[in-house]
């Protein structure tokens, strides 16, 4: 069987990376569902921590990050899902584990760097330590898939190699998912405003990513903003022209039916077809096809979270019936860790 795991920070409404990058392939995997497999999905609060956040917006966030994937698709009676912070076995663990990491390791970490380019004795320790945070939370479950973008990916590697015998078995009698995930990530979705830069709910500029709440005339505005280059034609070339590269991405993927392989856009047909479809179009055209495609794709979503967020009473239940399930799990977990290490009840 199954266990899935993955979670996405209460950062502000997911965007099109988000979505593309991850969590349409946590719908996909969820409906492709055999009986006996288990999905757990969070909203983790604890990673959103580790840079400054207001606690008012931080509470709000929360609710629009759960309402969210409620829109897009998951399913409560199928999917656990919860606040990250509701389970204090994920604090726990990531404790333990902490213990094992080797700091160089961590030190190393790309996403740590992007955030915070030049380490200095004030760095806070929830930062740097942010990898194992989310190491407790997938070994937490056991999980043996884990979907998300291809920013996590040397995050994965880490998680991987802490549970490792070598290194500490935890949780014991559990075999890490496989190097290679078994969920090929989409290559990221790039800044709007910045193509050397990936799509991110904290970038200062909001033109640069596209909400799942955007409207079909944001979306429209956006993209007509996006930062492209003065060649001629529309061809797909990643190193030179990555603004372009990174619409036809979105193209492609948007009007993909929602499978977890259709996302990559090299090698495939459906970039023939494309190039022929775009044959002798201008900036302007191409750019209305893709932010048509954006918005037949996301409008669905948009009009569901509109609804979920008149309902928020439901959407606490929801969390509080998910939190009840997954801490059934997480705590049976963490009660071996604790019995194998010598911390269990004596
Ligand atoms: P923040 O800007 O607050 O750091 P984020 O937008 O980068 O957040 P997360 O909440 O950290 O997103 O990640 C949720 C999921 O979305 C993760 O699986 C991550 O890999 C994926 N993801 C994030 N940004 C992108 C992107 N630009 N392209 C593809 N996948 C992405």
């Amino acid at each position: 069987p199954r266990t899935v795991f993955s979670g996405i920070q209460p950062t502000g409404i997911p965007h099109l990376g988000n979505y593309l990058g991850a969590l349409s392939n946590w719908v996909h995997l969820q409906e492709t569902a055999r009986s006996e497999d288990t999905f757990i999905y969070s909203v983790v609060g604890l990673h959103a921590i580790t840079v400054s956040q207001d606690p008012t917006k931080l509470r709000r966030d929360r609710l629009d990050a759960l309402t969210s994937l409620l829109a897009i698709g998951i399913d409560p009676k199928r999917s656990i899902l919860f606040f990250q912070e509701d389970v204090q076995e994920h604090t726990e663990l990531a404790w333990i584990l902490g213990c094992l990491a080797p700091i160089g390791r961590l030190n190393r970490m790309t996403a740590y760097k992007a955030t915070s380019p030049e380490a200095s004795s004030d760095e806070r320790l929830g930062l740097f330590a942010y990898p194992v945070l989310q190491a407790a939370d997938i070994l937490a479950y056991k999980a043996t898939h884990v979907p998300v973008g291809e920013d996590q990916r040397q995050h994965l590697e880490l998680t991987r190699d802490l549970a490792t015998p070598s290194i500490s078995n935890v949780p014991p009698k559990y075999s890490p998912f496989p190097k290679t995930p078994q969920v090929p990530p989409t290559k990221r979705i790039l800044s709007l405003r910045d193509p050397s830069q990936k799509m991110s709910k904290s970038s200062p500029h909001v033109n640069s990513r596209i909400l799942l709440t955007d409207t079909s005339s944001d979306i429209m505005l956006k993209i007509r903003k996006a930062i492209t280059d003065s060649n001629f034609g529309i061809t797909y070339d990643p190193i030179n022209r990555p603004g372009i590269s990174n619409l036809l991405r979105i193209l492609h993927a948007c009007r993909a039916p929602m499978r977890s392989h259709d996302t990559a856009l090299e090698e495939s047909e459906a970039s023939t077809r494309l190039d022929d479809e775009l044959h002798g179009a201008t900036m302007a055209s191409f750019k209305e096809a893709v932010a048509d495609a954006v918005s037949a794709r996301i409008g669905p979503i948009r009009e569901e979270f509109a609804r979920l967020r008149a309902d928020e009473g439901y959407v606490r239940q929801v969390a509080r019936e998910g939190a009840n399930k997954a801490k059934d799990i997480a705590s049976r977990t963490v009660r071996e860790v604790k019995e194998r290490i010598g911390l269990g009840q004596l």
